[in-house]
């Protein structure tokens, strides 16, 4: 092992040795991947596109190589605070402090009550239970929202969930709960499985979509469409969380790791 320095020394050599075992929480980007739907009058953003520039052939007969277009919010993906109105002095994917793209998880297992319950919010109660089990979420977490709703990202009519009523039917969090954690925990912000750090039907709830109102108010991130969250202890796995430097991006496709020691 070449690094000497014995915290990196450490961290490397646990994870050569896999005593650190890292779990990808990213789902696969190809053109089925699913995209968030607004309905009218909101503009939609676009799918994962591919296209081939050559592969070993007349137009490259020595390489493989392909043009992508993507949404900022395609896939799993970030969302930084100017997301949204209520963040549009905070800081972009290319102006978040680069410390902040690494976070313990604390991940809140609601996937019970969102089995009898699509549109479940996670509640403060439920964080509270999940601190009296596992001690109170630090500052500078990412508080996860377990959901089970990852089993669904290859099937969009179940991903959705389309209701009768046409609204998507889909889990989230409470108002309350958002401003628990970002007045009371001081979180860097939230992850889920689902396309939006909020419930399918949050956009009638006061104010709309009060996740994104109150994280990126306060210049806090979320992180949609993670994937493999089964697979995370409560506590203690470690996080990062690299958006592309897109200039003034309002969020990025990302590939999420989870640092876990065995
Ligand atoms: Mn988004």
């Amino acid at each position: 092992m070449s690094v000497k320095t014995e915290l990196l020394g450490d961290l490397l050599t646990g994870i050569v040795e896999e005593k650190v075992k890292i779990v990808d929480l990213t789902q696969i980007l190809n053109e089925e991947t699913p995209v968030i739907q607004l309905p009218p009058p909101f503009k939609n953003t676009g799918g994962f596109k591919f296209k081939k520039l050559s592969e070993y052939d007349e137009d490259g007969p020595v390489c493989y190589w392909n043009d992508f277009e993507a949404g900022e919010h395609c896939g799993t993906h970030f969302d930084a605070p100017v997301h949204w109105v209520s963040g549009k002095d905070g800081d972009s994917v290319d102006t978040m402090p680069v410390k902040n793209m690494f976070g313990e998880a604390c991940v809140i297992d609601i996937t019970k009550k969102v089995e009898e319950n699509p549109d479940y919010c996670l509640s403060i109660d439920d964080i509270k239970k999940f601190e009296a089990t596992h001690g109170e979420i630090p500052s500078h977490s990412f508080v996860i929202i377990h959901t089970g709703w990852d089993q669904y990202n290859s099937n969009s009519e179940k991903y959705f969930n389309i209701g009768e009523d046409g609204q998507p039917h889909t889990p989230g969090i409470s108002k309350e709960a958002s401003i628990f954690l970002v007045e009371e925990r001081d979180i860097l912000g939230v992850g889920v499985e689902t396309v939006g750090t909020d419930a399918g039907i949050a956009g009638s709830f006061d104010p709309p979509f009060p996740n994104h109102h109150y994280m990126h108010q306060a210049n806090k991130y979320g992180i949609a469409q993670l994937s493999n969250i089964d697979k995370l202890p409560p506590r203690g796995a470690v996080l990062v969380v690299n958006p592309l430097k897109i200039e003034r991006g309002s969020g990025s496709p990302l590939r999420v790791l989870a640092l876990i020691e065995r």
